[in-house]
């Protein structure tokens, strides 16, 4: 069971490096997502309304555990009403307590990682809550069984050596120089959906900290939301995060940003 997904706005990015900024995404991201330019039907013909698709608002934002407890506990606030979160970033520091709210409800889960960066780092400047970690701090507490790492193409020896560290066939890296089209991540039982934007490429989604050229296209990262639920796997939780509306360009990366909670969204309603 995915559940009726519930927006939540998790206005954070005190754990960015290099360049902050995706704290001011969740207000454009929502605006995007309900712009009167497009319509609300996602392409796989669901039609996403006030009724299928929930808004639990924008967390207080709050600084270092006190925010992380915040998110993990509204996040387990949803879960225990049968919603399926779909949170907007925010940095990637938010995917590690919501996942250790998630992984409480659906053990044996699966992560779906759409990234230009494995985020497996162990400690990031001295933080090992970085947006360059969240992924090290969940495989460390088995909050999943297997992570699919789409997109990359900053992978490094520490970084290699990280992920050889789960244990053979826990985490997938699918470097962006390997990328074929009909990928199939082959997942099955619940999965998690985490697309960091800079995962696209910069032509397609501008607004981002990280800039990395080379990487998906928008079209490529629909298609693989829509083949996610292909194989008996289901969507029971996602997040959009990274977008930074300090770099974008016209807002561009925002309406890329809505259409992907869209779909995402109707992922969930198809999953029961
Ligand atoms: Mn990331
Ligand atoms: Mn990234």
């Amino acid at each position: 069971m995915s559940g009726r997904p519930v927006l939540l706005g998790i206005p954070w990015d005190e754990n960015s490096s290099y360049r902050r900024g995706a704290a001011a995404a969740p207000p454009l991201i929502r605006e995007a997502f309900h712009a009167e330019s497009s319509n609300a039907w996602a392409e796989t013909g669901i039609e996403l309304t006030a009724d299928n698709v929930g808004d639990a608002g924008d967390l207080e934002p709050a600084s270092g555990a006190a925010m992380r407890e915040r998110i993990e506990s509204a996040v387990a606030s949803e879960l225990a009403r049968g919603r399926a979160p779909l949170s907007l970033g925010g940095d990637h520091a938010v995917t590690y307590p919501i996942l250790r709210a998630v992984a409480r409800t659906h053990p044996r889960l699966s992560i779906l990682h759409i990234d230009a960066h494995p985020d497996l780092y162990d400690e990031f400047q001295g933080n090992r809550f970085s947006h360059a970690c969240p992924f090290a701090r969940i495989l460390e507490e088995g909050l999943a069984q297997r992570l699919v790492q789409l997109g990359l193409r900053t992978v490094n020896r520490h970084q290699r050596e990280q992920a050889a560290r789960f244990g053979s066939g826990v985490v997938e890296m699918v470097e962006m120089r390997h990328w074929r089209d009909d990928f199939d991540p082959r997942l099955d039982g619940p999965v998690y959906v985490t697309v960091d934007l800079d995962g696209l490429d910069p032509a397609f989604a501008p607004g981002v900290s990280h800039r990395e050229p080379g990487g998906l296209t928008t079209r490529q990262v629909l298609d693989l939301i829509h083949r996610v639920g292909s194989s008996g796997a289901f969507v029971v939780g996602a997040d959009v995060v990274e977008y930074n509306p300090s770099q974008d360009v016209a807002g561009l990366t925002a309406m890329v940003a809505g259409r992907i909670v869209k779909e995402l969204a109707a992922q969930m309603l198809a999953g029961g």
